[in-house]
């Protein structure tokens, strides 16, 4: 009752785009009695949980943030979101996000932009806005967001929460609607390090519908602790150097590296060589995987259907142009580019190069150092609208988080204080594939 009474205080802030009222009071009760009975209660008992637009959750409505999936009802709930329940969460409701999940500040939603509860003029971040703002201003105790390139990462850094990526195949991606299937990763959203942690480890592991799900066994992530020996921290020096990057962050960051170097660990400065490609790179893959996983919404099987068309090319062209923002559009139009007959080789084949490169660089760099360090993001969240006009500027918004998504490692974005106008700073934290453990327990030593 609580959360749904702030959430209807907050409403304003367009977080939800729908509440389960009735069914989370009802599932609340019903847990209640499962423990008065003196029944076993499962290992998240309680915890009021959302989900990101983009996961299946069956008999109930999806939409991925868009209008092309009007009128569709999952048929089914997800492996990560069966695993939640079966540990007896209450979901609580639907969380808005950029339209499938493309977008750095959630304005590219069919439902309206998300606002950041920290300065409502502001952006959330994105694509997991809603989900980063449910948990900012309590209106869950934690949320599942997916992240394909910074998009559970950067709006936690927004609005100063935790986001966790886990590494690519360790949470079943069956019920995630799809974005480009080779970086898309689920992913919690919540308060702390360790409840972050938790979530992970009822989602992880194999699933034999996603044959990229690792069958790593998946340990103890919440209660892992840090080696005892001093930890080599390697930190991105464009972070804190870069004119690119503003002060305040520059200056957070710099402060908890020089608290991390009094502590007694090994903290070094690391230039990366692909930096300068990792957007790029990120961009013309993800797309490319987009223009093919997206080809599936044609105005026939799901959703949105034009209407006075009279054959299946207009139809098809049709639906599309009325279902899909602009955002989506472009991309599914960059994406087509890059893999055309033409220009395959020239785009999407040297992407793939590039993309080994750089996991052949981090891996390099994982030889020396247990964790990479970066400022999560460039800049404080920004002003509503500020960026809407110039794609490649709002693109620049993921230069902190892509590297993990492009080379399928873990991630963490944690709090690290405010700008003085009060907007939360995150700092973020890459680890080693398959190390979560390692990355959260130092997570807790950085907040
Ligand atoms: N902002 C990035 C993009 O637009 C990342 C999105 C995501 O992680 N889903 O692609």
């Amino acid at each position: 009752d609580q959360y749904l009474d702030r959430i209807h205080e907050f409403g304003h802030l367009n977080a939800f785009t729908e509440v389960y009222a009735e069914e989370a009071r009802q599932r609340a009760d019903a847990l209640d009695r499962k423990a008065a009975a003196g029944e076993p209660t499962g290992k998240l008992f309680g915890m009021v949980i959302g989900l990101k637009d983009v996961l299946c959750y069956q008999d109930h409505a999806v939409r991925a943030g868009s209008a092309i999936l009007d009128g569709f009802t999952a048929q089914f709930t997800g492996t990560a979101v069966q695993r939640l329940l079966a540990e007896d969460v209450i979901v609580i409701g639907r969380q808005n996000c950029d339209e499938f999940a493309m977008g750095s500040s959630n304005e590219s939603s069919a439902f309206g932009p998300v606002r950041n509860a920290a300065d409502p003029e502001r952006v959330p971040g994105g694509s997991s806005g809603g989900s980063a703002v449910a948990v900012q201003a309590g209106l869950c105790l934690a949320s599942i967001g997916s992240d394909t390139g910074g998009s559970v990462r950067q709006p936690a850094a927004f609005c100063g929460v935790v986001g966790l990526k886990p590494t690519y195949g360790r949470i079943s991606r069956w019920g995630l609607i799809a974005y480009a299937s080779s970086f898309d990763c689920i992913g919690p959203i919540a308060n702390t390090p360790h409840d972050a942690a938790l979530l992970l480890e009822v989602m992880a592991g194999a699933d034999a519908y996603d044959s990229t799900v690792s069958a790593k066994p998946v340990s103890a992530y919440a209660s892992a602790t840090l080696p005892d020996r001093p930890l080599r921290i390697a930190y991105l020096k464009d972070g804190v150097d870069s004119e690119g990057v503003d002060e305040s962050i520059r200056k957070a960051t710099r402060q908890k590296l020089d608290a991390l170097r009094a502590a007694g660990h090994i903290v070094e400065p690391v230039e990366l060589k692909n930096l300068p490609h990792l957007l790029p790179t990120y961009y013309i893959l993800t797309t490319a995987e987009a223009s093919s996983n997206l080809s599936r919404f044609d105005g026939v099987r799901y959703g949105h259907r034009a209407q006075g068309v009279t054959d299946l090319i207009a139809l098809y062209k049709q639906s599309r142009t009325e279902g899909f923002g602009a955002e989506v559009r472009r991309r599914i139009l960059l994406g087509t580019f890059a893999l055309s007959a033409s220009y395959y080789d020239a785009y999407y084949t040297k992407a793939q190069q590039v993309r080994r490169l750089i996991r052949e660089e981090t891996e390099e760099l994982f030889t020396k150092y247990d964790f990479l360090v970066s400022p999560t993001t460039p800049s404080p969240a920004f002003r509503l609208g500020e960026k809407t006009a110039d794609p490649l500027q709002m693109y620049l918004a993921d230069i902190f988080t892509v590297q993990a998504n492009v080379v399928g490692y873990p991630a963490i974005a944690v709090p690290n204080g405010t700008d003085e106008a009060g907007l939360p700073i995150g700092i973020q934290v890459l680890g080693a594939p398959f190390e979560e453990g390692k990355l959260v327990a130092f997570a807790k030593e950085l907040t």
